[in-house]
């Protein structure tokens, strides 16, 4: 914890974790200098419309906004856009443009950036979706009219597939796993949200890995390890992310999949912080560290964390919660169903109006709802009472997880119903 008062505090990256320490600063009473430096050229945005309401034009750009841009200067906050930051040593942020900037205290809000299939490189009409800067060439894509082949079934690669198919484009997922949303949500809701997508007009294909892809005219053609093949005109790469983690590795920071950060958020270097999709931070619901990748877990950690910047001392042990929107139909998650081996479902799955509560040798770990708002909120403080009864009772261990997680380092139970 800061033992002096800091006079600056420096805050890389402009997404939801990184704005949401700056404004908190500010809220909390911090009167010294901030500076918030991002790489995107955009002032900040909201994320999650990207596969949804603004890929499909349904709001327009400025309702995606996070701010209005008067809003940091009132707050008195240094906003840099489209710099990126390429050193954080000797308490100092070096710039790209070669200028530093020194600082007291450092965020690292860097989030992640799309991986992406060494065989997709290279091809026009061929896409990843992180940014706002990628939307522009994947939705004339679609606008003009597809075909589309989705490659990987986690939830930005399935809210894309519903988003297209409402334009009017022909869909087909294909996914490795043998089922889709493996590491989101139980099995008996995987299924449902499965054939949501097929009684939607989308072709879903799992257990199917792409070897490669080849272009014949105007033609992208995808072919898997088992010789099945699918032609498209655009192609989504949407396999997960990649936690941004280099300039925290340069420094030497302790990183694993993601920059390791303590319930406070304090890494394993002094006056140096991170929150977000970027920071392995301890979970109390599973008692091991997990990666969420979740825009509320994002904006509640770093206002959390920033508070701690200042000297609050109070570990952070929200349970993350999160939504998708496929073809209107809304599903809220809360902490981490995926890992439950029973789930207690309330209502009808299939026609998504039900509330479940999964639970791991018989403790919950997670709730998913659908159409059924009170009951998630119910579910959730089910799951706050857990953790104000005493939380896991293990060790902090090794893990990464959440919205589309990265990778899982241990073997998954299968849920029942
Ligand atoms: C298409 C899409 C849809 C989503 N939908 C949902 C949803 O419905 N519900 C939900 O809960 N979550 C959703 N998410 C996830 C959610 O958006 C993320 O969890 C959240 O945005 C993470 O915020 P963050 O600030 O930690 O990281 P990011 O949003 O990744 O922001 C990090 C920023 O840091 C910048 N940066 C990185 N390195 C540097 C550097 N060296 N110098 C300067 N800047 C740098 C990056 O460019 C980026 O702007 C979605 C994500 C995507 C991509």
């Amino acid at each position: 914890m800061p033992e002096t008062t800091p006079r600056t505090i420096a805050v890389v990256g402009t997404g939801i974790a990184g704005t949401t320490a700056a404004i908190t600063l500010r809220e909390e009473g911090f009167d010294g200098r901030v500076l918030l430096v991002g790489d995107e050229p955009h002032a900040p945005y909201r994320r999650p419309p990207l596969s949804k309401d603004f890929l499909k034009r349904a709001v327009p750009a400025e309702r995606i906004r996070l701010k209005a841009p008067a809003v940091w200067q009132e707050l008195d906050v240094e906003l840099r856009t489209g710099t990126a930051v390429t050193g954080i040593g000797d308490g100092a942020l070096e710039l790209a443009d070669g200028s530093r900037q020194p600082y007291d205290r450092l965020l690292l809000a860097t989030g992640g950036r799309a991986r992406t299939l060494p065989y997709a490189a290279g091809h026009d009409h061929v896409h990843t979706l992180r940014r706002l800067g990628d939307v522009p060439a994947l939705r004339a894509d679609l606008e003009s009219g597809g075909p589309l082949l989705v490659i990987g079934a986690g939830l930005v690669g399935l809210e894309v597939a519903a988003s297209a198919r409402s334009m009017g484009v022909d869909v087909t997922v294909v996914e490795a796993a043998p089922e889709p949303l493996r590491r989101v949500l139980p099995a008996h809701l995987r299924r449902a949200v499965l054939e949501l997508h097929r009684a939607h007009g989308t072709r879903v294909h799992t257990g199917v890995a792409i070897k490669h892809l080849v272009r014949r005219g105007g033609t992208l053609v995808a072919t898997a390890h088992d010789g099945r093949s699918w032609q498209a005109h655009t192609v989504l790469v949407a396999v997960g992310i990649l936690p941004q983690t280099a300039l925290a590795a340069r420094a030497g920071l302790e990183v694993d999949d993601g920059i390791l950060v303590d319930a406070y958020g304090a890494t394993s270097r002094p006056h140096v912080f991170a929150a977000g999709d970027v920071a392995r931070c301890p979970d109390p619901l599973l008692g091991r560290r997990v990666r969420n990748e979740q825009w509320n877990h994002a904006q509640q950690h770093a206002a959390a964390v920033a508070r701690n910047m200042l000297g609050a001392a109070t570990p952070f042990t929200a349970v993350p919660w999160s939504w998708t929107d496929q073809y209107g139909v809304l599903l809220q998650i809360a902490g981490h169903p995926a890992d439950a081996d029973a789930l207690t479902v309330q209502g009808d799955v299939d026609g998504f109006d039900f509330a479940a509560l999964a639970t791991a040798n018989g403790r919950p770990v997670g709730a998913v709802a659908s159409g059924r708002p009170l009951d998630f909120r119910a579910l959730r403080t089910v799951l706050d009472r857990r953790l104000a009864d005493g939380g896991h009772p293990g060790p902090p261990a090794e893990e990464s997880g959440g919205r589309g997680r990265a990778h899982d380092r241990r073997p998954h139970r299968t849920a029942t119903t």
